[in-house]
This record gives C-alpha cells, structure tokens and sequence, in this order.
C-alpha cells in the first residue's frame, strides 16, 4: 500500500474579539472576556496559517482537523477558519474536520450546528456527521476513518461533550459495517480517558469506551480539547493508540505528522520555537488482530431457523444464474416467479403463509440447497457478525450452530476465506 502522510491539528481556535452589548453575561460574552483578558496573549490567527509551506514541503495529503477552530464560533471566527481551510485544499491536500466544544459554544450555535453552515459534510450513506454525530469513510485500503461529533450545548461555565445514547447507536451500527480486517482512526475532539475536572467531560465517555474495547480494529484515537500533546500507547491492553496533537493555535502550539502504510506509523512531533521544529519521532507497527484470530466454532444442525424468520435473502447475479439453472428456467421466468423488487435491489420471496423462506421446505429443508443464494452459503461469516464479541453473540442467540458442543474450531484462514466470497 502507498503511504499517506497526515497532519493531525486540533484546537486551532480562531478568534476575532466581537463584544456585543446585546449579549452581556452570555456564554459568548464570558467567552470574549476571556479572550480578552487571557486567550489573546496565548492565541495567534497566524500561527496555523503558517503551516501551510510546512505541509506542502513535508508533501502532507491529509489533513485531520479534530475541533476547535474557532474560540466563540462568531461568524467572523468562522471566516478566519473557511479561509485556512480553503488554503489547505487549494494546496491539494484532503481535509477532514470535526467540531469541538468551541465551535458550538452558544445554546444558538449549538442548536443550529452553524459549524456545517461553514463546512457542510458530504452526505454519506447510511450515516453523515451533521445528521447522525458519525460518518466513516476508507481511507486506504486498509484503513478506515470514521469521524465523530460529540457537541451539544453545555452550560454556562463549562465545556462538556456528550456521547448520547443516539450517537452510540449509530456509532455500533456504523462500526459493523466496516470489514473487521480493516484498521480504523477514530477522531473525536474529546479524550478517550476523561479529565479530572467534571465540568470538561465527555458526558457518557465510559459508553465510548465500551464501544471502543469491543472493536479491537480501532487502533487509532486521535482527539484534541486538552491542548496538552498526548502520545498513550494503550494496545497491549488491547485499546488503541491515543494521540492528542495539542493545541496547534497556541503561541507554542504542536501538530503532529503521521507517515501510515498499511502496518507501520511514523510519527513526528513538531512544535513551534520561532518555526516549526520537530521535538519527537516514534515509530509503531500494527498488525491486523481481529477478535477471532484464534478461530471460532460452529456446525450447522440444520434446524433450518435461519430460513423462518422475517427478513430478506438478498441475490447477486451468480445466485439468480444458478437458482435458475436449478429451476431449468430462464433468468427472467426465475425472478418473476421466484423474486421482489426492493429498491433497486433484488430478493427472494418469503412464504405466502409465513415469514419463511419460500424454498423452506417442512420447516427444516432447503429446497435448493445446493444453488442456495451465497448469503446462505456464507452464513454465519457475515462481516456484521464478526465485527465484535458482542455481533457474534446476537448472531449465537439465532443460531444453535454457533459454539454448538459438536462445532469443530473454524481457523481463522478458512473465516478469512469466507469473507472475501
Ligand atoms: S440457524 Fe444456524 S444451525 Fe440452524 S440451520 Fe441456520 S445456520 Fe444451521
Ligand atoms: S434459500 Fe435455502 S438456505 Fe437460503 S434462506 Fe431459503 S431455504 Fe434457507
């Protein structure tokens, strides 16, 4: 695989000092109060710009924003962060972007997600992060992104993120559609461990984290809201790596540069002394280890009770030529006897009287068991089922074959064949 070289940044914080007398004692007055008196003297506007010959002489493709770029999310801070972030795509890098606490600071910035009014998020199926708090997209062909955003309106006086219970759902439904084989970045701008101090939580981390250890193929977390570099190596605990670039905006800001092949990552540390200077470089490698590196066991009984119930046996061109054949039909004297239209997709026909598969035959035998569909043939490795324990566990509560007292150790080459059928 070809290398890609990415800047991680984060906490650029953009600020334009935009007092209102309409807003006194609101969050964004508090917040300009603090610009003023503090933010000011440690902030410059110039400093993230004066990445870009940085970048283009390091020859950075990627660029990973993990929030904050803006300090009040005025529209004037807004502006200042359009116009970097063009810079960087007119230099001909990819930018990836997610919001920080500080870009939905008010109740009203929050509520209106103004962060996608400046940058709009591809709507990617099934799920774009303004809609849905996650998105994924493959970034390699071993590596996967999946972005989050775990903003909502805090109060007053602090900076909480809040990982809701419908971001996790999403974030689970997401995961299992990524191939367990492939390697995944999760970026989020709040830390995977959280901060003493309560009032700058993510509110329900632990659920993140849960998520997070029942994927083992997350093995990178790149996040930012400390302004504190972090460099936590929590893989022999079978987490991920968790890197924190620091605040990039700061007057003494940092980014980090990640060289990323299939299983190796170089990482440079770079902070500002009067320039750029790069302060530490490690190397780590990663293997792909899925949960089931070790072999799972199972044995179909045949009780047939993956042919009754409710759902849909989905068929691809090889399964309606062979289906066909087996009928001695013609294809489409097949599917107009034997198939539905869903969407643009094509499906078996359930049972007139039941839910069951309408080749289920006394409950318990396929009618076309050797020219079954390959959904069948593959069942139960279906890269939804091996995306976690807990997937394999939902897929056992519906298959007795599954860790059955009779199931011989399936190695884990013959479950890797499987899944590229
Ligand atoms: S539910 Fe499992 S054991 Fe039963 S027929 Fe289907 S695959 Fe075989
Ligand atoms: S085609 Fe055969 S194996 Fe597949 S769902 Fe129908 S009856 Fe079951």
């Amino acid at each position: 695989m070809n290398q890609i070289k990415i800047a991680h940044i984060s906490d650029l914080h953009f600020s334009r000092f935009s007092p209102s007398p309409a807003q006194f004692f609101s969050k964004r007055w508090l917040g300009n109060l603090n610009l003023l008196l503090n933010r000011a003297k440690d902030y410059v506007n110039e400093r993230p710009f004066s990445l870009l010959p940085t970048f283009k002489e390091k020859g950075i493709t990627h660029v990973i924003i993990s929030g904050d770029l803006t300090t009040t999310s005025s529209k004037q801070e807004y502006k200042i962060a359009e116009k970097f972030v063009e810079a960087l795509k007119e230099a001909g890098m990819t930018v990836f972007m997610i919001p920080g606490n500080h870009d939905h600071y008010t109740k009203k910035a929050d509520q209106n997600k103004i962060f996608y009014e400046s940058f709009p998020s591809p709507r990617r199926k099934p799920f774009s992060i303004s809609a849905h708090g996650v998105t994924s997209l493959p970034l390699t062909e071993e590596w996967h992104l999946v972005l989050m955003d775990t903003t909502y309106a805090s109060s007053l006086i602090s900076s909480n993120g809040f990982f809701s219970p419908i971001v996790e759902q999403n974030l689970k439904s997401l995961l299992t559609k990524i191939n367990p084989e492939e390697n995944i970045i999760l970026v989020n701008h709040f830390p995977f461990f959280q901060h003493d101090i309560p009032r700058r939580r993510l509110i329900r981390g632990e659920k993140l984290q849960e998520v997070i250890a029942s994927h083992p193929n997350i093995q990178l977390y790149l996040h930012g809201h400390t302004h504190r570099r972090t460099i936590a190596d929590l893989r022999p605990n079978n987490l991920p790596l968790i890197l924190d670039s620091g605040s990039t905006g700061h007057r003494q800001g940092s980014w980090n540069e990640l060289h990323l092949d299939a299983t190796t990552l170089d990482l440079t540390v770079h902070q500002w002394d009067e320039k750029w200077k790069a302060i530490d470089h490690q190397t780590f490698s990663f293997k792909s280890k899925p949960w089931y590196q070790n072999g799972l066991r199972f044995k179909c009984t045949g009780c047939g009770k993956c042919c009754t119930k409710k759902g849909y046996v989905w068929l691809d061109e090889d399964d309606i030529q062979a289906l066909s054949k087996h009928f001695n039909l013609s294809e489409n004297a097949f599917m107009k006897k034997y198939t539905r239209n869903c969407g643009f997709d094509l499906a078996l026909l359930d049972n007139p009287n039941s839910d069951d598969c309408i080749f289920l035959k006394d409950k318990k035998f396929c009618e076309v068991y050797k020219a079954r569909p390959k959904q069948c043939r593959t069942f139960p490795w279906w890269p939804q089922n091996l995306t976690s324990i807990d997937e394999w566990e939902k897929a056992k509560s519906e298959c007795e074959g599954i860790d059955h007292e009779e199931a011989p150790l399936i190695p884990f080459s013959k479950i890797k064949d499987e899944l590229e059928k």
